[in-house]
This record gives structure tokens, sequence and C-alpha cells, in this order.
């Protein structure tokens, strides 16, 4: 069985038995991979308190060909992320984005760079100011479509690529894929309209930026966008369940 060390990042975990723990990692020489910790729950464990959710480190890990389970041998963390599970906020939106990375990129598809941005947005969150943390997991939510290759077009008409006006209101469908232009806009009946500062605000997430400044109300109309995007390019139809949890946790907050 070969021994495959890389740096990883724990994007879920749950208990197994009464002393082990399940993983799933995002890691940047294996791609996605579910792996058994075995004795990670003894109070004398080798893996000491490194397996917490959003923990990143280097892993080594037995890999067999064929097997949905692979063993973790060790993980030495590098960075625990512990603010993460400090402010409710800022763990739901982590869980938002994990959940994100989790079901949109394929098992074999961890890009150095796709790992490089789930670092960036994690570290980000884990330092965001009170109040802050659902524009930085929209920026870091919008990174990561961008990185996984299914931006929407905001300049453009995703369609005939004709330039849309900057300064109104675009149509945004997400079966076309962003916004339309008028003419184009007729074959795609119902969608929404979507006003030049939010358009702005995807843009500006996608390409890193932090806190575009948007309101409450803003905030929660691009929640939706959001969700109704990554819904749309789900292929399976399965819920949001961490999405859905930070959408509406910070309803609550508010
Ligand atoms: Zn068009």
């Amino acid at each position: 069985m070969p021994l495959v060390e890389t740096d990883a990042i724990v994007l879920h975990a749950f208990d197994y038995s009464e002393t082990s723990r399940i993983l799933r990692l995002a890691t940047r020489d294996a791609g996605l991979q579910s792996v058994l910790a075995r004795g990670a729950r003894r109070s004398k464990s080798r893996f000491g308190s490194a397996l917490d959710l959003f923990a990143q480190g280097a892993a080594q890990l037995h890999l067999k060909d064929g097997r949905d389970l692979q063993t973790l041998a060790s993980f030495d963390v590098t960075r625990s992320r512990a603010e993460l599970g400090e402010d409710l906020g800022r763990f739901a939106g982590a869980s938002a984005l994990a959940e994100l990375v989790l079901r949109f990129s394929g098992a074999d598809d961890v890009s150095v760079e796709l790992l490089y941005v789930i670092t960036d947005a994690l570290d980000r969150l884990s330092i965001a100011p009170e109040g802050h943390s659902v524009d930085a997991t929209l920026s870091g939510a919008w990174r990561l479509v961008a990185e996984l290759g299914f931006a929407p077009s905001i300049d453009l008409c995703a369609t005939c690529h004709a330039a849309v006006d900057a300064e109104g209101d675009a149509p945004f469908s997400h079966r076309a894929g962003g916004v339309l232009c008028a003419r184009c806009a007729r074959l795609y009946p119902g969608d929404r309209s979507l006003p030049a500062a939010a358009r702005r605000a995807i843009a500006e997430w996608s390409g890193g930026a932090l806190d575009v400044g948007c309101d409450d109300r803003a905030a929660r109309a691009h929640q939706r966008l959001l969700r109704e995007f990554l819904q749309h390019h789900l292929a399976d139809g399965r819920a949001l369940r961490a999405f859905d949890a930070w959408e509406q946790g910070s309803l609550v907050a508010r």
C-alpha cells in the first residue's frame, strides 16, 4: 500500500466507532479523500487534537486503489484554525465553503490553485471581525466558484458576449450562466434582474476582495442568489445543508 505524504485540509469530520474518526480531506497530491483515523478519539491518540474541522497540515495516507475509505497514518497540524470554532457565523461560513468544495470539485480534482483558495478563504474567515463573516464567506465562495471553473459572466452577455451596460440593472440567468443583453434576455423569460452594484460585488469577490461594503439586506440577497446559482449547477439535486444552515443562521443573527 503506497504511503503518500501531502498537504491536507479537514473539510468534514465525524466520529466512527468508540475510538476512531472519519475525515474528508482536500489534499494537494491525492484529490479529495475519505480517510479513517484509527484511534483518533482515544485520549492518547497519535493524532493529538489535530483532527478538528478546518485544520490543515501534512498528512500521511495509505492509499489503496478502488477503496472509498483510505487510512490516515499521521497528521502534523500546521494551522488548527481554532478561531473558526469560536464564532458561530465564522463556523457556519467555513462549513458552507467546505461543502462547496466537497460537492463541486471532482474526487481527483483538487488543483494547487484550488487548495490555495480554500486555505486563504478559511484563513480570512478565521480573522473576520464580528459582523463581517457573511462578507468573508461570500468572497470565499465566489473565489471558489471561479477557481472551480463555473464563474458567471458579469460584464458580457453570457450568450452572445455583447457588452452589457455597466451602470444599469441587467437580467441574470442561472441557466445561461450570467448576465444577458436585452436581446438574449428574451430567450430566458422569468429570470431575475441584477443591479449594477450587485454585479460589481460578485466580480470583486470573485477577484479576492474581502469586504465590498454591502449592507445586511444586500448580503441576504447575495446569499439567496449564490444558493440559487449553486443549486442550478448541482448535478444530483441534493440539498446544500451547510449552506442552508449558514444562510438561515445569519438571518437569525441579524
Ligand atoms: Zn446577448
